[in-house]
């Protein structure tokens, strides 16, 4: 009886070692993680072209004053061309020359910001997309994250039940048997018996034993060991 006890024992403690290891390697876990990696990278790149933006966005609204600053000038020109005060041919045409310079720095101007215009359009297009995408990265992130916890609570249950269940086992065992478990456990990797099948096979390594070693197996539980795993051996028959 002592040896079934030990014998269940043994399979909690496999099973919640399962259940923690299971517990370690969530699929979810790793994918959560390389996922948050990546959008940081998105969110990052993000970030870069909207500086990118904001530097094009200034260099506009500079044209842009240039710009204006040009076509105030040349209408002041106009203006003195045509108030009568200029008399002078060579006055008027120095007047005229300076106008049509004026007039084509503007038209200069006017080009570059018609291509800035150009430019910024483009970049805020593309702006407005990979901000869907990081949002649509983000939402996925968060479901896949609450699958997780959803995921993560049930293993933590299931882990908290099984000890329950472990520690009862143990609590209904002697102290010296207790004692005979840790010391097996510690040499034979954790799991210090294994079944003798009816066919005198061993549950662990499947090798066949004798039948005079199986006979001595049977009247003796947890005596007798597996020659080749050194488990000791607990009869099919006593786990019925
Ligand atoms: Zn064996």
């Amino acid at each position: 009886m002592t040896f079934v006890l030990l014998y269940h024992y043994q399979q909690q403690e496999i099973a919640l070692q399962k259940l923690e290891e299971s517990f370690a390697n969530l699929p979810q876990q790793k994918k959560l993680k390389r996922d948050k990696a990546a959008f940081v990278e998105k969110q990052k790149k993000f970030v870069h072209d909207k500086t990118e933006l904001q530097k094009i966005v200034s260099r506009l609204e500079k044209s842009e004053r240039e710009k204006a600053i040009c076509e105030e000038e040349a209408k002041k020109q106009n203006e003195l061309l045509y108030s009568g005060l200029v008399s002078s041919q060579r006055e008027i045409a120095s007047l005229n020359q300076q106008i049509e310079s004026l007039q084509e720095k503007t038209e200069n101007l006017q080009e570059k910001v018609l291509q800035m215009m150009e430019q910024k359009e483009e970049k805020e297009k593309a702006l407005h997309i990979m901000q869907q995408d990081l949002q649509h990265d983000y939402n996925a992130f968060q479901a896949l994250k609450k699958e997780y916890e959803v995921q993560k609570k049930e293993i933590n249950d299931a882990i908290a039940q099984k000890k329950e269940e472990t520690e009862a086992v143990w609590n209904q065992l002697e102290e010296k048997w207790q004692q005979w478990y840790v010391n097996n456990k510690n040499y034979l990797r954790d799991m210090p018996l294994t079944i003798l099948y009816k066919n005198n096979s061993c549950g662990h390594c499947h090798t066949v034993v004798p039948l005079m070693t199986g006979r001595h197996a049977r009247k003796n539980p947890g005596t007798v060991r597996c020659e080749k795993c050194g488990r000791y051996f607990l009869a099919e028959e006593e786990m019925q």
